[in-house]
């Protein structure tokens, strides 16, 4: 099979030229006679490697230099358990907003340690909309805000993440960072897990504004202290040092691309092509999320037939279109139309959702 439009969640789809490039220098790294997966992380080679990614992913993404940046192993979970720890006083208080799975998750992660309080959720409707700042109860004592810029399970998206005054906001912008542009300097802390729309899994980078990096925390071991660890320029022990490259690779091209500006637009149409695929159907698919909110990264949808999922996944495979099927939380189909997956693998597959649906309508 040659290579699929592959509109997997994350791991996701990264561009071309990136994997050949990555495939021609895994043997023999530049004149290193190793290849980079055989290198010193504390070497010159690979240190050029890294802060050449650090550079580039500041200057597309516009990072204000009073923020570190920093990059761990560990995905976007384990930046969720060490917040609290980093940035709350045991038992203090911080508030989430909750719009979906990873939302939850959040909390979920922080809750041993801190006081970690629903400030508002759209989970009793069935995470189909983002709550309104109106609904948000906010406490004075709160630590930080925390916000979930797009959930990807649930394919809802904050449009615009509204402004909070009681606390700094931290948000988690694992599967739309990068999409489009972004005032960095309006939130405290952003993070994301690389492998949605930043390049391979296994490595994830903490945005943080310095000043927070000297509040006390709680108890925790050295290597989770981010203090420490934006010190060391995330060298506190061997980083994923491969991935840490692949990710370089992938903000090299977003920016030979054009840069955020210029993905803004791509994502834009390839969403509205398929928002109107599927509103176009006559309800043969529907997708429920509020219009305002429906994420442009991840587009959740069912089939008026749920047995026909089946047959839709077996015949969008043969069509060269892979990873469709939705989360178990929801079921259905899903796809992820992340920067790396171009306007004509969208077109191909609303053409083989309408001769899907002559076939079987
Ligand atoms: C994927 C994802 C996570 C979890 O990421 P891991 O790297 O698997 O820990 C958290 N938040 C969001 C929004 C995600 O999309």
């Amino acid at each position: 099979m040659p290579r699929a439009y592959n509109f997997a969640p994350g791991p996701a789809m990264l561009p071309e030229s990136v994997l050949r490039q990555a495939q021609a220098e895994l043997l023999e790294f530049g004149t290193t006679g190793a290849s980079i997966l055989e290198i010193s992380h504390r070497g010159a080679d690979f240190m050029a490697v890294a802060q050449k990614a650090e550079a580039d992913l500041r200057t597309l993404l516009a990072i204000p230099d009073d923020y570190a940046v920093i990059f761990t192993a560990g995905g976007a979970t384990t930046v969720q358990a060490l917040l609290p720890l980093n940035f709350a006083a045991p038992g203090q208080a911080a508030d989430y907003v909750v719009s979906g799975h990873w939302g939850k998750t959040a909390i979920k992660q922080a809750a041993h340690c801190i006081d970690a309080r629903t400030a508002a959720s759209s989970e009793a409707g069935g995470f189909r909309d983002v709550p309104a700042r109106s609904t948000w109860q906010l406490s004075k004592d709160a630590a930080y805000v925390h916000v979930t810029a797009n959930e990807t399970i649930h394919g809802v998206e904050w449009r615009e993440i509204p402004e909070v005054d009681n606390a700094p906001l931290v948000a988690d912008f694992s599967s739309s960072i990068a999409s489009e542009p972004l005032d960095i300097s309006r939130f405290g802390i952003v993070y994301a897990g690389a492998q949605k729309n930043l390049g391979p899994v296994g490595i994830t980078v903490v945005i943080v504004r310095r000043d927070l990096l000297a509040r006390a925390g709680q108890p925790r071991a050295p290597i989770f202290d981010y203090a420490a660890q934006a010190k060391a320029e995330s060298m506190l022990n061997t980083p994923p040092s491969w991935n840490w490259y692949v990710l370089g690779l992938t903000v090299q091209w977003m920016l030979d691309e054009g840069g955020v500006a210029e993905f803004a637009r791509r994502n834009t149409r390839k969403a509205a092509l398929l928002y109107a695929a599927i509103d176009g159907s006559g309800g043969f698919y529907r997708n429920e999320v509020a219009t305002a909110a429906r994420s442009r990264m991840n587009v959740p949808f069912f089939l008026h037939d749920a047995a026909l999922d089946k047959v839709f996944l077996e015949h969008a495979r043969q069509a060269g279109l892979v990873a469709l099927k939705g989360h178990r939380v929801l079921g259905g189909m899903r796809a992820s139309l992340y920067n790396a997956m171009p306007e004509a693998g969208v077109q191909a597959l609303v053409n083989f959702m309408q001769e899907f649906q002559s076939a079987h309508g």
